[in-house]
């Protein structure tokens, strides 16, 4: 039988500054940058990868930074929420580091009986942070100053935002993910994977109109194949459903195929492999611009292009010696 779908394996947004953008989710959250890269589609603008110590599948945000973005707006057909988890006895410690950074957080109540922390990053993006009293035990990035009990573990999952719901479910169901339960307008759908991020909620929102893509919103989710010939076998079947699958494509750190769900939202499954120590060793990930092959030719005229950026854990260094 076809290994399920794992959970999560990066979700991807889009930022505006992207110093500021770095800042927040390093010195704020406390995530690794873990590779520093363009958009391989418009090689002028930067690709952030955010995760754990060692980038692992389920802890990776990625952003494609964007300095002249307009901000989005979320809207039905969108991922409206982004959860990381924490355990449960580390909230008070997040609120008190968010509010210190001057951003505002809100306790958002129990969602099926995990308390929720809520909070916009720069671009008014929704971050939400799960208490989980069994948190799953991820590495402590190494260039944060976060303490150890209190970083955080990988994703929790995402918030659909949909019109509808039937045919949504439908493919998330497909892919090996079972209903868990309701609570108001919001059917929660888990991965039979103890892995990070792999709970799905559903929130149904029919009164929303179609929101648009910019500054603070989410550009696709990338669920985890469970091996790269289950990615293959994967393609089969939901080119069977039927859906509009792409081929595998190159991705440099993971190969990846991507549809769009019928409610509109962008999936993507992406492979474990390779990973982010392919072209960098785990010491130095991030510090150096990485660009593919094909793009190494451009490299000074991409350097260029881009706004220079410091990494926070590096200017505390500068500043302390
Ligand atoms: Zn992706």
């Amino acid at each position: 039988m076809l290994e399920p779908i794992v959970g999560l394996h990066h979700v991807t947004a889009i930022a505006s500054d992207p110093q500021r953008n770095l800042d927040f989710y390093c010195e704020v959250l406390g995530l690794r940058f873990v590779k520093r890269t363009v958009n391989f589609d418009d090689p002028g603008s930067y690709h952030f990868y955010f995760g754990d110590d060692v980038g692992s599948p389920g802890s990776i945000l990625t952003f494609f930074a964007w300095p002249h973005a307009s901000r989005g707006r979320v809207g039905a057909g969108e991922t409206s929420a982004v959860a990381f988890c924490v355990p449960t006895s580390s909230l008070p410690f997040w609120e008190q580091r968010v509010l210190a950074a001057g951003s505002a957080v809100e306790h958002a109540g129990e969602r099926f009986g995990d308390p929720v922390l809520s909070l916009g990053d720069p671009d008014g993006m929704r971050i939400e942070l799960v208490g989980s009293d069994n948190p799953s035990p991820l590495v402590a990035p190494r260039t944060s100053n976060v303490p150890a009990e209190h970083t955080i573990r990988g994703f929790d999952g995402v918030t659909l935002c949909e019109a509808g719901f039937e045919m949504t479910a439908q493919v998330i169901e497909r892919m090996g993910f079972a209903r868990a339960g309701q609570e108001n307008n919001r059917i929660r759908f888990v991965s039979p994977a103890r892995a990070p991020g792999n709970r799905i909620d559903i929130r149904v929102q029919p009164q929303l109109v179609y929101g648009h893509t910019g500054a603070g919103t989410v550009h696709h989710i990338a669920f985890r194949a469970p091996s790269d010939g289950a990615q293959i076998e994967w393609r089969e079947v939901l080119s069977k459903v039927p859906l509009n699958v792409t081929p595998v494509l190159d991705r440099t750190y993971f190969q990846s195929i991507y549809f769009r769900e019928p409610g509109g939202v962008l999936f993507e499954i992406a492979t474990d492999r390779p990973g982010f120590a392919f072209d960098e060793p785990v010491e130095h990930l991030g510090e150096a611009l990485k660009l593919p092959p094909w793009l190494e030719k451009r490299r000074a005229d991409i350097e260029q292009v881009l706004l220079p950026i410091e990494l926070p854990h590096v200017r505390k260094e500068q500043a302390d010696a």
